[in-house]
């Protein structure tokens, strides 16, 4: 037996503040390896200790192995946890904290080596006799004996990389002419992206589901399962939402997958927590595809099914104890995984950026004791949903390029599927995460879907149902309660003599006043006048919005939560978050970016529009004209530099500059207004 007393977690974000919770209710002291960009970081606060490893890019800081292992030295460390991603699945990284005397939670070197090797691990699969996708996984890497497998494979069919991972390194080939270019490009690609170049051929499955099995090996040679996860929502071959059970198996199948994965883990030696990675077809036969010799991200699913904790798991394994168990423990319920991440499902995932202004999530735990499904040969129990948030960031993140876009996992558990997608739905119109765009809304649409509720999944689901999962324009009375809820939320913090004053806002008694907002395009005008004794400060006023007007009775604001009561005693309340012009509501589960116009462009607010905004986030370069200074159509403004790129804000037509509201050295949000130009 090892004493394990203090772990190094080499890792960021959520993964390192999940490993690092398990260790304090074990007793763990713990560190934390951080790079010049997550110095703040959560992660970083929950460690006893922490250790800069470098600057920003992961390849500089979170890879580099001999920053990790000296971090260890230094804080006295006696075990590594890697998380997943960055050194996981490195089996130089496994062997060297074995050769500096640590002990690395996770697989041996050799297990590693053989298994991140897709075409070894297929090998390994076929010898304990476990279905493999058809394919050729040969040692002759000559594109001849490539166009001469795809012969007997058929089309289409996918050429993978080896020691691909994260959903790269594939390419699908539909005919035989495309093939040898499609293997020279991807021989290049693996080459530089995984630094091997083997490649290997698979039968293309068409509308396959992904089936994960979880398995645990001690050692002392026992190799457990614990059931299955269903991973069909995929983009880019990525995982979107996770769940288990999977509603595509019966026991018997079930059964046999989990007796597959145990095979495989007991012919390679597994040690540890592994994934063995299946895809079944829709006549559900299923095939092994890879195994991730690490934690996966969507292990929760199985923590909350089988209420084991898998990174007490793999520290008890690494300590030498035997795992105590033969069998897994019965699924209870159903779980439910949907990552949070910073990206536009609009504009085809594209990753955002930003600063977060806050990060809250409605967590809550079931009210008679934990969740249960019905037992097999039981009867069901009944019994509340669980909704768990790990979360990597917090108010104040900043979402930079460096790293993954995943901000974090909400999972929730309940009694059966059904329940546990409709406490997650809630759970995800809760959520408040205003200052960037977030996949939000699309997750909690997705939820929503017949055929997800239906269970009918591949991994085609998302391009599929791409039209019914798009946004849809909010209808007017969802916008006109978000911008009520926006205006009152300013109106009420002016009622304190502290609170910050929204600029633009005049505190004159009893005179009506208006604001504008851009929402998308749209311009969302807002009239009001105070009708009661308390004039605009006070409690009753009159709304108008889009032509309709609306008497409010009550409205307070305690910080960011505003609630009000319109005229028939409706009280609703939204969320409201600022930041310069900018301001986030979250009404009735959406949330709404509205930029301030200013007020100087009333009542020509068209010529506010368009070239004088900024275009993206940048910093004040160059200020180019003064207040009262006459411009030609087309004038430059205003220089921003972004991502190391100028870029000149111009005059969208001849006038005078009536303000310039930035200077040289601002740091801008996009959308910010950067100088009035008014005929
Ligand atoms: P899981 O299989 O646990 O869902 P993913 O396949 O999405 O996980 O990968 C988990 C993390 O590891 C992601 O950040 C992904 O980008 C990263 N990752 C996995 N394998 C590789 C690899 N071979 N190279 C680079 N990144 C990888
Ligand atoms: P990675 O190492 O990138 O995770 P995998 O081999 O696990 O690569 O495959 C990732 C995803 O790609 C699968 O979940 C599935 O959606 C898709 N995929 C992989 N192999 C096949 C195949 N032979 N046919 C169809 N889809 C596949
Ligand atoms: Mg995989």
């Amino acid at each position: 037996m090892r004493s394990i007393d203090k772990v190094l977690v080499a890792n960021r974000g959520e993964i390192a503040l999940r490993v690092m919770r398990t260790c304090h209710a074990m007793g763990i002291a713990t560190v934390a390896v951080y790079s010049d960009a997550d110095a703040d970081a959560p992660f970083v606060r929950l460690a006893d200790e922490a250790v800069r490893i470098g600057p920003p890019p992961a390849r500089e800081s979170y890879l580099v192995i001999n920053a990790v292992l000296d971090a260890a030295r230094m804080t006295g460390a006696t075990a590594i946890h890697p998380g997943y991603g960055f050194l996981s699945e490195n089996a130089r990284f496994s062997a060297a904290v074995a050769e500096a005397g640590l002990v690395f939670i996770g697989p041996p070197a050799g297990v590693i080596e053989q298994l991140g090797s897709k075409q070894a691990a297929k090998r390994i699969a076929a010898r304990a006799g476990v279905p493999t996708v058809p394919g050729y996984s040969g040692d002759d890497q000559s594109t001849a004996a490539f166009v001469a497998a795809a012969e007997a494979i058929g089309y289409p069919l996918l050429v993978k990389a080896s020691a691909g991972g994260g959903g790269k390194g594939m390419r699908i080939v539909r005919h035989g002419g495309e093939l040898a270019e499609a293997i020279e490009r991807a021989r290049g690609e693996a080459a530089s992206a995984f630094g091997d170049d083997t490649l290997l051929l698979e039968r293309y499955i068409d509308r396959p589901r992904h089936i994960e099995i979880q398995i645990l090996g001690d050692t002392y040679g026992h190799v457990v399962h614990l059931w299955e996860r269903e991973c069909s929502i995929q983009r880019r071959h990525q995982k979107v939402i996770e769940e288990a059970p999977s509603p595509a198996l019966d026991p018997e199948r079930r059964a046999a997958m989990g007796r597959a994965a145990v095979e495989l883990g007991r012919a390679a030696g597994y040690v540890g927590a592994g994934t063995v990675e299946f895809i079944t077809d829709p006549g559900h036969a299923f095939y092994f595809l890879e195994v991730n010799t690490r934690l996966q991200v969507e292990h929760p699913v199985t923590e909350l099914t089988t209420g084991l904790d898998l990174v007490r798991e793999q520290i008890r394994i690494a300590r030498g104890e035997s795992l105590g168990y033969d069998a897994a423990p019965p699924q209870r319920g159903w779980a439910i995984e949907v990552r949070l991440c910073a990206e536009d499902p609009e504009r085809d995932y594209l990753p955002t950026t930003g600063t977060l202004l806050a990060a809250e999530v409605p967590v809550h735990g079931p009210m008679h004791g934990p969740a249960r499904g019905p037992e097999p040969g039981g009867g069901a129990q009944p019994v509340g949903g669980t909704v768990r948030a790990d979360l990597g960031v917090t108010s104040g993140s900043e979402i930079g390029i460096h790293y993954d876009s995943m901000l974090g996992k909400i999972i929730a558990h309940a009694p059966t599927r059904r329940e546990a997608a409709q406490v997650l739905r809630r759970a995800l119109e809760q959520i408040w995460v205003p200052g960037l765009v977030t996949n939000r809304e699309h997750l909690a649409r997705l939820l929503a879907h017949p055929a997800f509720l239906a269970g009918e999944l591949d991994t085609h689901f998302l391009e599929r149902h791409a039209g019914e999962l798009a946004a849809r324009p909010p209808g007017l009375d969802r916008v006109r309660v978000a911008a009520i809820g926006l205006v009152l939320h300013g109106i009420a913090g002016r009622r304190e003599p502290a609170a910050l004053t929204a600029p633009g806002w005049r505190n004159v008694r009893f005179a009506d006043q208006q604001v504008t907002y851009k929402l998308g395009d749209a311009d969302v005008i807002v009239g009001y006048r105070p009708t009661g004794a308390g004039g605009v400060t006070g409690d009753e006023l009159e709304l108008a919005i889009g032509g309709k007007s609306t008497r409010i009775s009550r409205f307070a604001c305690d910080g960011d939560r505003l609630w009000f009561v319109e005229h028939a005693g409706h009280r609703r309340s939204v969320r409201v978050a600022r930041a310069g012009a900018k301001a986030w509501v979250l009404s009735e589960g959406q949330l709404f970016a509205f930029v301030e116009q200013p007020r100087f462009a009333e009542p020509g607010a068209g010529a506010v529009a368009g070239g004088l905004t900024a275009p993206m986030p940048g910093k004040v370069v160059k200020v180019l004209v003064v207040s009262g200074q006459e411009v030609a159509a087309n004038a430059p403004l205003v220089v921003l530099e972004a991502m190391k790129m100028e870029h000149t804000v111009r005059a969208a037509a001849a006038g005078t500059v009536r303000a310039v509201h930035v200077a040289v050295g601002d740091q801008v949000d996009t959308d910010r207004v950067l100088a009035v130009v008014t005929a």
